[in-house]
């Protein structure tokens, strides 16, 4: 828990969200600002700043965000989506509590 971070005080439920998906180490809510039509953020209840301050023990945890993306991508009406974990101020990261973006319903992202 670090006590500036917006993400944790969304975990501890001090700031509002609109969660659709919570369990013992990760919750998932809707991005405050869509950028397509659905378009939700997967973020671990621990406090870890980037993808770069991860390491081993973080295996299982990213593994299982990433297979948490289809499964509430299909409760959200999708079948296709894609996937963003911006990373380093470099990498467009705004929030340093690391997230994985989840965006469908929309084809408003540039083809990359
Ligand atoms: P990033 O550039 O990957 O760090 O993106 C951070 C994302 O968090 C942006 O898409 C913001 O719209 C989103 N965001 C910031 N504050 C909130 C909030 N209180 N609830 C939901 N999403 C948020
Ligand atoms: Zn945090």
């Amino acid at each position: 828990m670090s006590t500036d971070c917006i993400f944790c005080k969304i975990v501890q439920g001090d700031i509002p969200s609109k969660r659709i998906y919570e369990d013992d180490d990760v919750i998932a809510f809707h991005d405050i600002h869509p950028i397509t039509k659905v378009h939700f953020l997967i973020v671990p209840k621990q406090h870890i700043e980037s993808l770069i301050s991860c390491g081993s023990q973080h295996q299982a945890l990213l593994g299982k965000m990433l297979l948490l993306a289809p499964e509430l991508a299909k409760q959200q009406g999708l079948t296709g989506f894609r996937t963003m974990i911006n990373t380093g101020r470099e990498g467009g990261q705004e929030v340093f509590h690391i997230h994985m973006h989840v965006f469908g319903g929309g084809n408003t992202l540039p083809k990359t």
